[in-house]
């Protein structure tokens, strides 16, 4: 029986579920998805999208042949990062971004420090690379600075339907779908946003509504309710509520206590 040579493609069902392990280059030009390897030239500064509950952070890589700017979100961007540290993230697809085509990782991605398993040298010009791109800017936006804030009463409160994928955050279901992945609402799914007023800074009564990801921070448990009562008679009891945490697009996130 003949031999099977060894560069016969993988069939999918083969496929590892981080995606072929590739160099930046090859995962940058592959449709599907792959595992990469880079040594950390820059590290971007923790921000926080889709009301300050999804942590996004980039890192620039570079191997024997590219630099490639990866963006991660959630866990893995709450990771530390060194510049020089060796990195091996799972899941990453290309993506086009500002005309650049970077790489982007998925929910199943893992990222995981490899030590210094790369012979790679960091130059100045790897550097300007991060220098041009906004990501990278090293200043801290003064909304990330964190302040002690006070929730001392709240206004109003809905609950509502929302999606039940976890990629999907408790998004609100709007004609009987989840706007970002188009599931269909269960009608069992719950979550719900609440208007408080809070002080910072010795300013008293601003408003702010936060959403259920973000109030479960603030009180440090998961709560779920099934009607506005309830959310009234646990949050009432509460009040008022000090942590601090940044202010940043009418929300709250770094939440510390
Ligand atoms: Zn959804």
């Amino acid at each position: 029986m003949k031999k099977l040579k060894k560069k016969t493609p993988s069939l999918p069902e083969e496929r590892p579920i981080g995606g072929l392990e590739q160099d930046l280059k090859g995962a940058l030009n592959s449709p599907e998805k792959s595992t990469i390897t880079g040594k950390v030239v820059m590290v971007s500064p923790l921000r926080y999208r889709q009301e300050g509950t999804l942590a996004v952070r980039s890192l620039i890589l570079k191997d024997q042949k590219t630099t490639a700017k990866v963006c991660l979100f959630a866990n893995n961007a709450e990771l530390h990062f060194n510049h020089g540290d060796v990195v091996k993230v799972s899941a990453v697809y290309k993506k086009q971004y500002n005309q650049r085509t970077q790489l982007t990782s998925s929910p199943g991605t893992v990222c995981e420090m490899v030590g210094d398993s790369l012979q790679v040298e960091i130059t100045e010009e790897d550097k300007q690379k991060g220098i041009e791109d906004p990501d990278f800017s090293d200043v801290l936006p003064e909304e990330m600075q964190t302040k002690d804030i006070i929730l001392t009463d709240f206004t109003d409160c809905d609950v509502y339907q929302c999606c039940d994928m976890p990629p999907c955050r408790r998004k609100k279901i709007s004609g009987n779908k989840c706007p970002l992945c188009g599931k269909e609402s269960n009608k069992s799914a719950k979550s719900y946003k609440v208007q408080f007023l809070y002080e910072v800074d010795g300013k008293k009564d601003n408003i702010v509504t936060l959403f259920q990801n973000t109030i479960e921070k603030i009180i440090k448990e998961s709560a779920d309710f099934d009607t506005k009562e309830d959310i009234i008679s646990t949050i009432i009891e509460k009040l008022p509520i000090r942590f601090k945490a940044a202010i940043s697009n009418n929300s709250f996130v770094n939440v510390s206590h």
